[in-house]
């Protein structure tokens, strides 16, 4: 009887507290659930001041650079932004490529800004693209010099610290705005399609926000140049 009334007890103490684990790990679980997406903007808005005094840091030794030769050419300055980096560790946190861009303000001639913490939409995209434009036609260029055939499917850069694959496409796809779920594109993405001679015809950057397009008779469109 002593021996029955004990076993219960066991098993009815051992269903409160297989109720209260499990419990406490869904009380854990719902608690990180709603705590990630704030650390990730956390981390966003961290990352975007270290990046804005990183740029500072390259900007001031470009100015100092103007300061002893008013005549820098864009090859020199853009070999200074590369110097701050190993010299004053300005770096984007999130691996964001450094870009100069022609800005004649308080007789600044470029101000160096960042691919993924430009606040001005349309600019980054457009200065993305460039990059990925100017990687595209190095490597085209590249197989060109080596008597290589294109690969089928395209190339991959590293543009902003990520890998971007740029993918070929037999033909133009139509895609002259940003990316989303109903364009079936998401993200950043980037295409191109040569014509028979290996010569490139059509290039695109897009992103959510924007898209820069080349076409070999007009020249950059697409609603990032608007
Ligand atoms: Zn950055």
């Amino acid at each position: 009887m002593m021996r029955r009334l004990l076993k219960d007890k066991l098993q009815s103490s051992c269903g409160i507290s297989r109720l209260i684990v499990i419990l406490l790990v869904l009380v854990i679980a719902m608690g990180v659930i709603i705590a990630i997406p704030g650390y990730r903007a956390y981390q966003r808005h961290s990352d975007q001041i270290a990046c804005t005094i990183a740029m500072k840091k390259a900007q001031d030794m470009l100015d100092i650079g103007f300061l002893s030769n008013s005549h820098l050419t864009y090859k020199e300055a853009c070999a200074i932004v590369e110097k701050s980096k190993w010299e004053q560790d300005a770096l984007c946190p999130s691996g964001g490529d450094y870009y100069l861009i022609e800005d004649r303000q308080e007789n600044q001639l470029y101000r160096v800004t960042c691919g993924l913490h430009e606040s001005d939409t349309r600019l980054r995209v457009r200065l993305n693209a460039d990059h990925a434009y100017q990687l595209l036609n190095d490597a085209l260029a590249e197989l060109k010099a080596q008597g290589q055939e294109l690969p089928e499917a395209g190339f991959t850069f590293t543009l902003n610290g990520h890998l971007l694959p740029v993918t070929r496409l037999e033909e133009d796809n139509g895609l002259r705005w940003g990316t989303s779920a109903s364009l079936d594109y998401q993200g950043t993405v980037c295409f191109f399609s040569v014509d028979d001679t290996g010569e490139l015809n059509w290039f695109v950057y897009a992103d959510e926000n924007h898209a820069a397009v080349w076409l070999r008779d007009d020249g950059w469109v697409g609603d990032a140049y608007r």
